[in-house]
């Protein structure tokens, strides 16, 4: 961190404080060299994940329709939406990857409706897997029975 007055590289850090948000930091510095007084922001970075749709088009990550979808899945079953799609979230971001595939989302989305509720899961699965016929969606009903076992 340059000192606007004298360029020099070394300062100290009076005080830091979080913003109000939570996301950044405030720092107040003084430059160990000519005494300069300067602020400085630290920012967490979140990248912004691309979705790729079946058709190949591509959108930014957007949690308000993941969470949209999932909600239908889950009407009237106790499941905490916004906890899962914090989750998700949370994954997207330590993956540190720049692209998923709505497929993949999906599957990530599955993966933790399983866990949390059998009945918001095979709905969800019914819309994002299109089960193209009885057998498939039974396939996919004994799959969860065999997991409710264990
Ligand atoms: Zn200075």
């Amino acid at each position: 961190m340059r000192c606007p007055a004298c360029n020099s590289g070394d300062s100290h850090v009076l005080d830091s404080r979080h913003t109000e948000e939570g996301n950044s930091i405030r720092r107040r510095r003084a430059c160990a060299v000519c005494g300069k007084r300067f602020t400085t922001y630290e920012v967490i970075e979140t990248s912004p994940i691309v979705v790729i749709k079946k058709n190949g088009a591509r959108e930014f990550f957007d949690r308000h329709k993941l969470s949209g979808g999932i909600m239908r899945a889950c009407e009237k079953r106790e499941v905490d939406v916004e906890e899962l799609v914090n989750g998700i979230e949370r994954d997207l971001q330590n993956m540190l990857v720049a692209e998923i595939t709505t497929k993949e989302l999906g599957e990530m989305v599955m993966e933790r409706l399983r866990k949390v509720d059998a009945v918001s899961y095979v709905r969800f699965a019914s819309v994002y897997r299109e089960f193209k016929d009885v057998d498939t969606f039974l396939e996919e009903l004994n799959k969860i029975i065999r997991h409710s076992d264990t």
